[in-house]
């Protein structure tokens, strides 16, 4: 029994609210970790395949009525040779993302591309990270060879996702829910994640994340402190918490996320590590196992401009390999290359579901 067991709403509400050091939490956060998944860290090569998207959420750069930005959609052959260059580097996971884009075209693109990979890169597992899809397209994607499937809920209240998205019915909150439970229940290795240090969200807030994600069970978290975007609505607002905040909320959240979840996969975000020099070690070291390297060829990276100062726009999968070298030697973690690093998670709630525990 320790300090943070039984971490009820009121508890981590409480925690991430606590000033102060937080080094025994993230101390239990890694003690945590060595059990399951282990000391390993894991990468997912990231290719950012479009930047449209039909939606419009008010904190994003890609959002569709933001008309200062070249759109682009990558061709199937680079995104191959993108892949290929991150297989080539020892990279055996892989997250093509892009806007929302739910006509069949771009779907039927992305499932041949997925075939391909399932043909020319032996043991790689494909995350993919395209928003809300019809059921028949989620299906199609993991039968053409997809493994693994990111939908961020944003925030698991739906009156805060209300303020943060148009009222329509293409943004809607449970809509968002209904295609997590979907992937969750047709076999993906699902993962999710929020925003942290919106204007207007509370600790409360965040502790009912924690337990949102802890009971849809998913495999994988990637969560992010929320990082302006220019001239999005958002960005403009006059209640954004100070950048120390948001970073030391998410650095708690993922510390959280590794004792309420064991066995899940959690990331250490790009939007962490523009917000804080040094936030790939320190999610490390807070209890996250994977990193993104950015495999986007040079030319498209800029046009994939979710929000201001993103890191790392300009290095080469090779360079950026070796920053994460160094952080996994700073940390005293094992970088786990050749190695897809499937969330122990997942297995357990396959063999739960064939003994018929799933409630
Ligand atoms: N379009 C897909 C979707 O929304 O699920 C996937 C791509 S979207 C760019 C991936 C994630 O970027 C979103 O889930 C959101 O959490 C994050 N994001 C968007 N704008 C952001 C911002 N201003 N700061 C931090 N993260 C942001
Ligand atoms: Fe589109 Fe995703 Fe950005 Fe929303 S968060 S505007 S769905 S890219």
């Amino acid at each position: 029994m320790n300090m943070f067991d039984n971490l009820s709403r009121e508890r981590l509400r409480d925690i991430l609210g606590a000033g102060g050091s937080h080094d025994a939490l993230f101390a239990a956060a890694r003690e945590a970790l060595l059990d399951e998944p282990g000391d390993g860290v894991y990468l997912r090569g990231l290719v950012e395949v479009s930047n449209r998207c039909v939606k419009n959420c008010l904190y994003c750069g890609l959002r569709r009525e933001r008309t200062d930005i070249r759109r682009y959609e990558m061709s199937g052959e680079e995104v191959k040779a993108a892949l290929e260059t991150g297989y080539r580097l020892g990279l055996r996971s892989f997250l093509l993302q892009s806007g929302e884009l739910p006509g069949k075209a771009f779907t039927e693109k992305m499932a041949g591309i997925l075939e391909w990979c399932s043909a020319n890169l032996p043991g790689a597992r494909m995350v993919l990270s395209m928003g809300e899809l019809a059921p028949e397209d989620y299906d199609l994607l993991r039968k053409s060879g997809g493994h693994r499937y990111l939908l961020r809920i944003e925030t698991s209240s739906a009156e805060l996702y209300r303020r943060f998205h148009p009222n329509d019915p293409l943004h809607s909150h449970f809509r968002r829910i209904r295609a997590l439970e979907y992937l969750r229940d047709s076999g993906w290795q699902t993962g999710t994640g929020v925003l942290i240090g919106l204007p207007g969200q509370n600790e409360s807030h965040l502790a009912d994340d924690l337990l949102f994600m802890k009971k849809i069970n998913v495999d994988m978290v990637g969560m992010g402190p929320y990082v302006e975007c220019p001239g999005t609505p958002v960005a403009e607002a006059d209640d954004i918490p100070p950048v120390e905040k948001r970073v030391a909320l998410t650095l708690r959240m993922i510390a959280l996320a590794r004792l309420t979840m064991p066995g899940i996969n959690i990331a250490a975000t790009t939007a962490l590590q523009t917000l804080c020099p040094g936030g790939l070690e320190k999610g490390l070291m807070a209890g996250a196992n994977v990193i993104m390297p950015n495999l986007t060829p040079g030319i498209y990276r800029e046009d994939y401009d979710l929000y201001d100062g993103k890191v790392r726009v300009h290095d080469s999968p090779g360079e950026m390999l070796e920053i994460i070298r160094r952080a996994c030697a700073r940390t005293g973690r094992r970088l786990m290359l050749n190695d897809p690093g499937d969330p122990p998670h997942y297995r357990t709630r396959m063999e739960e579901e064939r003994n018929g525990k799933h409630g």
